[in-house]
This record gives C-alpha cells, structure tokens and sequence, in this order.
C-alpha cells in the first residue's frame, strides 16, 4: 500500500483492510473482486492484485511463509530487488539492504564516493534493524538538502563530513510543478472510456483524453485511481485520475475501448488506458 502513496493516506485503508482480511490465508481465500473494493481509493490496482496473487502462491506452494531466499522471492508477484532484499532483512534479518534513494545517499556520503550498489555486506546481530536505521537515518538526519551533521552520531567516521573535498550529488532541476485533475467516464459493462480530442491540457492538446474538470473532489461520485508524475523540460506534472461509471457522457466525447492500441493514442493515454483496464479484472 506504501508504494507510490503517503502513510497518512494509507492508515485508514490498512486498518479497514486488516479488520476484513487478517491474515495471508484468509487472503488467499477471498475473492480478487473484494480484494480490489477494499483497495477502492487507494489507486495502483496492480498492487492489490499482485499481493493477491502472491498469496495464493504463497499458500498453495510455500506453505503460507514468505520465502527466506533472494531467487524465490523476486518469482513472486510485484517484488523486484528493493522489497526482496528490505524483506530479507526485516523479516529474516539477513545482511542485506534495500537500496532507495535516501540510502543511496547515506552511503555514498559515509564514503565519500557515489555507491550504487552494495559490495559490502554488512554483519550485526540486528541486521533487520540496521536495514531499517538505515532508510530512517537517511530520512532524519543525512537529509538530501542540509545534513545534520552537528547531531549526527556518524561523523567521526563520515569520510563526507572530515574530507576538505567532499562527493558533488547531481542538482535536482528547479521544476515548476503543475497539478491536473483528469476525470475518465468509463462504461459500467463494457471496457470503454469516453474521450475527446480537444481538452485544454495544453501539454497535450488535441490527444485523445479522459475528460478533465476543475477539482471537484466534494463530488463523492468521482473515486480517485491513482496519480501518474511525469517531467517534461522543466515542468514537473502530477496528474490525479479519477473515474466514474456512467452510461452518459458530456458532448463532444465518444466511447473508445480500452483495449484500442492504435499509435494514435499517446503513451500517456495508454498509461491510464492499463490502470482504468484493472477496475474491469
Ligand atoms: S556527518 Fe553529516 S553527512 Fe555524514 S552521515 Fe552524518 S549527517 Fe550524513
């Protein structure tokens, strides 16, 4: 649920998703649709459907317990090299690390030197943890912007903070960020989308896309899927899709399958085209 979305939106969703479903067996015996309605609101369908299928392999072939080695893991379902090696460590407390940006950037500063990957193993009895410390350290106190190096406990031995010529991390950009609302009229029995190809998303004008409106999130008609961001030069996009189904459709718009791949319809388009194609699995 953490992918791509913030803890405080997460919290209500886990605890209502808990309380129906909790535990990997009972998982495993509910029925995929259920699973996606108590995701409703949360967006990225793909995560509750690879969870749920990770379940039932779960149970059906590693007799309901998370597998305690790398190969396995990263067969499963939705779990690449970052959550395979957190898992490892957190739940097998192994001496492995999953390497996110912030944790990246700890390292690279404690040695002075970009590190992209990790080639050295770590060894303490509380591997889980120093995984953990590690992700949470980079988020408190080796921050991207303005390290705390003066109450920081690491910088006896912090080759960034004793060398005269310290590592030079790459500039983020300064993006101007810009935020769309898209609203997609999706028909209840049948995969299609309405679309237009005139809107007023200068970015991307005359493509074919979902109908867009001012934010209107007091209209409890419309459900939030997901949100996609998206750079192009310096703007910063962040694009909030929501949906409804409904058999009308405002002028103008007509009813396109979501299953079209023609070249005519943009990658983006084709993007929310795969997320909306989940709320009909
Ligand atoms: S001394 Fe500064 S740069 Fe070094 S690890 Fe601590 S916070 Fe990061």
């Amino acid at each position: 649920m953490l992918q791509q979305t913030q803890v405080r939106t997460v919290i209500p969703y886990f605890k209502n998703f808990i309380k129906e479903i909790p535990n990997l067996k009972v998982l495993s015996n509910t029925k995929e649709k259920k699973v996606l309605k108590l995701w409703e609101g949360l967006g990225y369908y793909a995560r509750a459907k690879n969870l749920h299928k990770t379940s039932k392999i779960l149970t059906q072939e590693h007799e309901g317990k998370i597998p305690n080695n790398f190969e396995a893991l990263k067969k499963l379902p939705g779990i690449g090299d970052y959550t395979a090696n957190a898992l490892l460590a957190l739940i097998y407390n192994q001496p492995r690390i999953g390497l996110d940006g912030n944790v990246k950037r700890v390292l690279s500063r404690l040695f002075n030197k970009k590190v992209e990957k990790v080639e050295i193993i770590f060894k303490t009895k509380r591997n889980g943890d120093f995984a953990e410390a590690l992700m949470e350290f980079g988020a408190l106190i080796c921050k991207s912007k303005d390290p705390r190096c003066f109450e920081c406990k690491m910088k006896k031995i912090c080759s960034y903070y004793l060398s005269e010529e310290k590592i030079k991390f790459k500039k983020k950009k300064n993006y101007q960020l810009k935020s769309y609302d898209i609203f997609c009229y999706l028909k209840k029995n049948k995969k299609q989308i309405a679309l237009t190809k005139n809107n007023s998303l200068g970015f991307l004008k005359n493509f074919n896309l979902p109908k867009i409106e001012k934010t209107s999130k007091n209209n409890k008609n419309w459900k939030f899927l997901c949100n996609f961001k998206n750079s192009i030069s310096n703007k910063k996009l962040k694009i909030n899709l929501y949906y409804k189904f409904s058999s009308k459709i405002p002028s103008k718009y007509n009813w396109y399958s979501l299953n079209k791949n023609s070249d005519f319809i943009p990658t983006f388009t084709k993007k929310i085209f795969k997320e909306i194609s989940y709320l009909y699995q």
